[in-house]
């Protein structure tokens, strides 16, 4: 597996460049975050010597276990929080991660606050949106985005660049992109992360501006 890596990274990149270029976009805007997840630390490592930067956990816990020794290896990987956050797990998030792309609820706003406040480190924050409103999903409203991007940026002061989404399982994912897209654009938001393996140059053809691939660089995952 980690002989293939490599490959698989050049094959995803490729994608992402043909995505890009058919919507007329320039590949360079787009970051491919490679999502990491229940594989170990020997996988990563043969992806950053491959020369690839962003990373993707969706655990506080196991990204503490996998990243602090690749990270004194290899100082300017970036690393994105792509799963739920418990408010309890605030400091750990503001210490270990580069990005948090799941911001989506006052109590977590205010935490994240008074943790970049102590600890001297404002990572960029995006704003989860459930647009297929799933009541087993966490995110943000679609109708409750507007104010609570306002809550975190004026009362909060969080440095809030842009908006996540993850489409219901199942469903054509081009009217939640389309969705996340319009609630960034009346808000000034530039980035957009959306669009997993399977559907991440549709993604880019609705304005992603990182995508979120994990099975297809890594291979599969054994759930749990
Ligand atoms: C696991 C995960 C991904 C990657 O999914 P793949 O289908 O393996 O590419 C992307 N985003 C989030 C939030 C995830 O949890």
């Amino acid at each position: 597996m980690e002989g293939s890596i490599a490959a698989n990274l050049l094959a995803v990149e490729e994608r992402i460049a043909r995505a890009a270029r058919e919507a007329g976009r320039d590949p360079a805007e787009i970051t491919l975050v490679a999502v990491s997840k229940m594989h170990p630390a020997a996988l990563v490592k043969a992806a950053l010597r491959a020369g690839h930067k962003s990373f993707g956990e969706n655990r506080v816990q196991e990204a503490l276990k996998k990243y602090p020794a690749l990270r004194e290896a290899f100082p300017d990987l970036v690393l994105h929080l792509i799963g739920p956050l418990q408010t309890n797990k605030a400091r750990e998030a503001v210490l270990n991660f580069d990005v948090i792309e799941t911001l989506d609820r006052p109590h977590l706003a205010a935490a994240l606050a008074r943790e970049m406040e102590k600890r001297g480190r404002r990572p960029p924050c995006l704003i989860e949106v459930n647009t297929g409103e799933e009541p087993q999903k966490s995110g943000v409203l679609p109708r409750e985005a507007d104010a609570f991007i306002a809550l975190c940026r004026d009362r909060f002061a969080l440095p809030v660049e842009g908006l996540m989404c993850i489409p219901p399982v199942g469903e054509e994912p081009s009217l939640h992109f389309a969705l996340l897209r319009e609630i960034a654009k009346r808000n000034g938001l530039s980035r957009l992360s959306m669009g997993m393996s399977a559907d991440f140059e549709i993604a880019i053809l609705f304005g992603a501006t990182e995508v979120r691939v994990g099975t297809a660089i890594f291979g599969a995952r054994e759930e749990t």
